[in-house]
C-alpha cells in the first residue's frame, strides 16, 4: 500500500483519456495543434508513449515493465520518432475527412504502410479458451506502435469513423468519438475543456 501511495505521489500526471478510442486520444496527444503560438508536445519520451499505451489499456503493466527494463535507448529513440509522425499522419487524414476534405494520396500511402508493418508482427494465438492476436516479442520495443496502429487500421475502415468529431472549442479541437444517442456530443469533455482553456489564459497571463 505505501509503496502504491509512493508511486503516485511521484509519478507523472496521467493522460487525459476523454476521446472514447484510444486511436483519437492519442492524436490529441499533439495538444493545442492548431493555435498560433504552436502546441504543445505530451509524448516527450518514449516512456510517455509507453505510459500512454498503458493507460490506454493497449498494453498490459507486466508487457510495459518488461520493455521498460530491456528496451535500447537508440531503438527507443527511433520508435518515438516513428510513432509521432504516424501520430501527425493520422491528424492530418483524420482533421481532413472531419472538414470533408479528401486526405491527402501521400499520408494515405503513408498510414497503409504502418497497417502493413503492424500486421506483418502478428502472430494468430489460442489464450484463455480464444483466438486473439499477438505480436512477436522480437518487436516488444515496437508494441506501443504496433498497437496503436492495429487500432488505428481497424477504426478507420469502420461504421465508427463516421462518429469522429472535432471538439467545439476552436482552441481545443480535441477528437473524440460520438457515442451519444442523438448524436449531438460537441465537447471532448465540457469540464475539462473549460479548465484546460482557462489554465491556459492564466499561463499566458503570467
Ligand atoms: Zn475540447
Amino acid at each position: 500500500m505505501s509503496t502504491a501511495n509512493h508511486a503516485r505521489k511521484t509519478a507523472p500526471s496521467p493522460f487525459q483519456l476523454v476521446a472514447r478510442h484510444p486511436v483519437l486520444d492519442f492524436v490529441n496527444t499533439l495538444d493545442w495543434r492548431f493555435r498560433s503560438t504552436g502546441p504543445e508536445e505530451l509524448i516527450s519520451s518514449y516512456d510517455d508513449l509507453l505510459r500512454f499505451t498503458e493507460q490506454s489499456k493497449l498494453l498490459s503493466r507486466s508487457e510495459a515493465r518488461q520493455i521498460r527494463a530491456t528496451a535500447q535507448p537508440r531503438v527507443c529513440r527511433r520508435v518515438l520518432a516513428s510513432a509521432r509522425r504516424f501520430r501527425e499522419m493520422l491528424a492530418a487524414v483524420l482533421y481532413s475527412v472531419i472538414d470533408n476534405r479528401p486526405p491527402e494520396e501521400v499520408s494515405l500511402k503513408r498510414l497503409s504502410s504502418y497497417f502493413h508493418d503492424a500486421q506483418d508482427g502478428r502472430i494468430l494465438s489460442w489464450r484463455e479458451r480464444r483466438l486473439i492476436w499477438t505480436l512477436n516479442r522480437r518487436h516488444a520495443p515496437e508494441f506501443p506502435l504496433r498497437r496503436l496502429s492495429i487500432e488505428a487500421d481497424a477504426l478507420l475502415a469502420s461504421e465508427q469513423s463516421s462518429k469522429i468529431r472535432a471538439c467545439s472549442n476552436p482552441e481545443c479541437l480535441w477528437l473524440f468519438l460520438d457515442t451519444s444517442r442523438n448524436h449531438s456530443r460537441r465537447w471532448c469533455d465540457m469540464k475539462l475543456c473549460g479548465n484546460r482553456l482557462k489554465a491556459r489564459r492564466f499561463r499566458r497571463k503570467q
